[in-house]
């Protein structure tokens, strides 16, 4: 496999490995930061957080098709 490098003037529009896109619900995160609620219907907000899985990546931070 031993083809000279030709000096040619190529875009380097791709990386060896390209990177997946990002998931745009968490931004690549995989999970979602949420303000803690207490109480029934909508209930009072605490200034306690969870984190919970980003159901549209489910965790892998990658943007599905
Ligand atoms: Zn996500």
């Amino acid at each position: 496999m031993a083809t000279a490098k030709k000096p040619t003037t190529r875009r380097k529009t791709r990386p060896a490995t390209p990177e997946p896109a990002k998931c745009p619900d968490c931004d690549g995160t995989g999970e979602h930061t949420e303000t803690v609620r207490v109480g029934a219907r909508k209930g009072r907000a605490t200034d306690d957080r969870q984190t919970v899985l980003c159901l549209t990546c489910w965790g892998t931070g990658h943007a599905t098709d």
